[in-house]
């Protein structure tokens, strides 16, 4: 009977399911970032140089460096 209506709306169900794991994930990475932030901002630095920039062997973050 109504059978275009019940597609539509079952795609519509997906969407909306996947929009809400998209946002979901996206809060996690934000969250994940600032975990990485917060122990780069709290390491003290033990960096190894490398050509143009150097990197921390604790934290991982890296510094480019201008000549
Ligand atoms: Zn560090």
């Amino acid at each position: 009977m109504d059978q275009l209506y019940i597609n539509k709306d079952r795609e519509s169900l997906v969407v909306e399911e996947l929009q809400e794991e998209v946002k979901r994930l996206k809060e996690n990475i934000n969250q994940l970032e600032q975990q990485i932030h917060y122990i780069q901002k709290n390491c003290k630095h033990v960096f190894l140089e490398f050509e143009g920039f150097r990197k921390c062997i604790k934290c991982q973050k890296i510094d480019v460096q201008y000549y």
